[in-house]
Parts: C-alpha cells; sequence; structure tokens
C-alpha cells in the first residue's frame, strides 16, 4: 500500500522537496525539525551590535542548477545572480529561498527526534526539545515526547546522523549509510568597520582558508558592512574540529590578515561556527535509500553530491519512491 502518513525528520532543502512532492500527490506529511526555524546549512546568522543588525550567510554560499528542477525553485524564490550569471543567491539572505519552500508545509520546530520506535506501517517518532540535546551528552532526564503512528518514516539529515536512528529499526540501512563520508567546516563571520583590500570572492587551496567572500557584497545586503564569511578546507577544519570557537576564529582571523598582507582593522563581529557534517565527500551513489519493507529511508545532498540542488533532487527521487512503494 502506498503510505499517506508520513513522518519527514529534517526540514533542510532535502525535507522540504520530499514534502512538497509528496503533499502534491495528496500524502499527509509533518516533518520535524531540531532548529528554530527549517533551512539547515542553507542558513543566515543575525547579529546585532550596538544597535545595528550584520547578517552572514554561514552556510551554503550560491547555488547552481544544472537541472530544470533546481532552477525552477530559484526561479519561483527570485535567487539573484552574484558573483556572476552562473551562480544565484537567496534575497536578502540564502535562508530566504528556504522561507519560500517552506510555506504550507507542516513543520514541528524546536524538536530533536531521538528515536524511531514500533513497526513497519505503524512508526512512532520519540523527540525532545532540542534545547536540552547536547551531542554526546546522555539523555535529557525527561521522557520523550511521541507522534505518530506514520506508515512510513523518511529521514532527510546528514547520513552521519542518521545511523543512529536506523540502527535501532532498520540495522541494514544503517550499515549502508556508514559508507557515506561527510566534511566538517570551520566558518568564520567577521565585519569590519572599513573595506578590505580584496576581491568579492576568493578561492584558496593550500592554507587554512578555502573560500572567503565579501557576503556585504551580495545583492539586498547592506553594502554599507563589510561583513565577510571566511570557510577553512576540510583538512584544517578536520585537525582543529574540537578547538573552542573563539580559538578557532582567532586563528582564522589570523589566516584572513595573512591574506590580506597587512594589519586587520579591528573587528565589530568575530564569530566562529562548526559545521561537523557540511560537505559530501564519498556519497551513497544513488539518489536515495528507499526500504519499501519497512517504510523507512533517508536521503540529502550526501546521496548524489556537496551541493543544494543535489538535496533538492535527492528529496524529491527519495519521494518518489515513497510513493512507488
Ligand atoms: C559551510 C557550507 C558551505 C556550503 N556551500 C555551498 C555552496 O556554496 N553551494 C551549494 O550548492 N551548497 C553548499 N553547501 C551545501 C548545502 O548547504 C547542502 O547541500 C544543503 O543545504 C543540504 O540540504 P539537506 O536538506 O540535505 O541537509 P541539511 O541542510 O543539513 O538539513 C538537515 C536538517 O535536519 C535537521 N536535523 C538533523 N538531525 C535532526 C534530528 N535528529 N531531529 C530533527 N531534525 C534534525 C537539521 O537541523 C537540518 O535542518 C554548503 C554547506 C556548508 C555547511
Amino acid at each position: 500500500m502506498v503510505p499517506q502518513n508520513i513522518a519527514i525528520v529534517g526540514a533542510g532543502l532535502a525535507g522540504m522537496a520530499c514534502a512538497k512532492t509528496l503533499e502534491a500527490h495528496g500524502a499527509r506529511v509533518r516533518l520535524f525539525e531540531k532548529s528554530r526555524r527549517p533551512g539547515g546549512r542553507m542558513a543566515t546568522r543575525r547579529v546585532e551590535v550596538e544597535g545595528v543588525n550584520h547578517s552572514f550567510d554561514h552556510g551554503a554560499q550560491y547555488l547552481t542548477a544544472k537541472g530544470a528542477h533546481f532552477a525552477a525553485v530559484l526561479d519561483a524564490t527570485r535567487a539573484q545572480t552574484w558573483p556572476d550569471v552562473t551562480r544565484r543567491v537567496g534575497q536578502p539572505n540564502m535562508a530566504s529561498i528556504c522561507r519560500g519552500l517552506a510555506d504550507g508545509l507542516d513543520i514541528v520546530v524546536n524538536r530533536h527526534v531521538v528515536e524511531i520506535a514500533g513497526r513497519p506501517g505503524a512508526w512512532t517518532l520519540r523527540h525532545h526539545d532540542a534545547a536540552l540535546i547536547t551531542p554526546g551528552a546522555p539523555a535529557p532526564d525527561v521522557p520523550p515526547q511521541e507522534d505518530g503512528p506514520f506508515d512510513a518514516v523518511a529521514l532527510a539529515i546528514p547520513a552521519p546522523q542518521a545511523v543512529p536512528l536506523l540502527a535501532g529499526p532498520a540495522p541494514h540501512l544503517a550499515h549502508v549509510l556508514e559508507g557515506v563520508v561527510m566534511a566538517p567546516c570551520w566558518t568564520l563571520m567577521i565585519a569590519f568597520p572599513t573595506r578590505l583590500p580584496l576581491p568579492d570572492t576568493l578561492r584558496l587551496t593550500g592554507g587554512p582558508i578555502g573560500w572567503a567572500a565579501r557576503d556585504s557584497s551580495k545583492p539586498g545586503r547592506n553594502a554599507e558592512q563589510e561583513n565577510w564569511v571566511v570557510q577553512a578546507g576540510p583538512a584544517w577544519s578536520r585537525e582543529h574540529l574540537e578547538r573552542r570557537p573563539v580559538v578557532v576564529a582567532k586563528m582564522l582571523r589570523d589566516a584572513l590578515e595573512k591574506l590580506v598582507g597587512q594589519p586587520l582593522p579591528p573587528p565589530l563581529i568575530c564569530l566562529a561556527h562548526r559545521w561537523r557534517y557540511a560537505l559530501v565527500e564519498t556519497p551513497l551513489g544513488a539518489p536515495c535509500l528507499w526500504d519499501p519493507a519497512t517504510g523507512l529511508g533517508a536521503g540529502g545532498d550526501w546521496a548524489i553530491a556537496a551541493r543544494a540542488e543535489a538535496a533538492v533532487d535527492s528529496g524529491a527521487a527519495l519521494a518518489a519512491a515513497i510513493r512507488r512503494q
């Protein structure tokens, strides 16, 4: 029987693309998201300094569409070209692309799913207030809430995070996902009172920095600000993965100073964010993972490639697989 009542864990691009496709074919879908807003790695951080708002796209930097489906998504959300006509960004920020996609979806936010319980045809999700969950720490002292039963559950979260959720109800699926490798990315958000003598974008190899961009040069941002997003490369990010954000922020600031070749002005903002699972290194090699026997599956960029378009394509493929059941 084709599942009609479906839970999706994760409201990033993949989860929302999966939900939209399923709903277009008449299914009832509920998404569970641990963050305060949908969007996942299509993220924007807002920081207020002395009453002035600054924003940084500290996840995906720009989007490229190879296929017609993603091109239509970008057109629908009025994404603008930057820094050239081949690449596009959300306006006024990257998160706005996800806000458009989230419209009309049933998304439960601030809920961290910790267990898939039940049996095929009647799955239950157990979830906690996300504020109570610290990665690596013991489970919270309060019982989780439960939602369900669902005919099917789709995990639209990074593969390494899907493994523990699938290990109990579908160890064969968890085993397949163990082959997916994702690289971390330390990201610096730094704002200056004056302009740096650098081009708007730089892609680099061989040092700590892999990419740096004048975020405030994107269309629709405050062009009077000098806000930068600096991403460390995967090797450097791995080497310094467990360092404190404040230490990493200083190290990446120093690397930026070296790049500029002269002392940097004192920054207004200097914050580091760690993406533990940022970019896919070894993908699944199939558009998604779906097991009709259990009614459980997973999808995300990690199935195909390290690009936002892959997340949308994987989510749509997962929906198609669920409907073929
Ligand atoms: C630093 C960085 C730079 C990037 N640059 C680019 C770029 O320039 N161009 C490009 O195309 N792509 C880029 N990407 C990749 C792009 O952001 C991703 O491919 C895409 O956003 C992945 O979408 P997704 O839905 O597969 O996963 P995610 O966006 O990771 O969504 C998963 C969601 O699941 C939630 N979640 C996880 N676990 C649970 C749980 N247990 N319970 C409830 N919710 C949960 C998360 O909070 C998240 O919202 C970049 C990514 C990063 C991190």
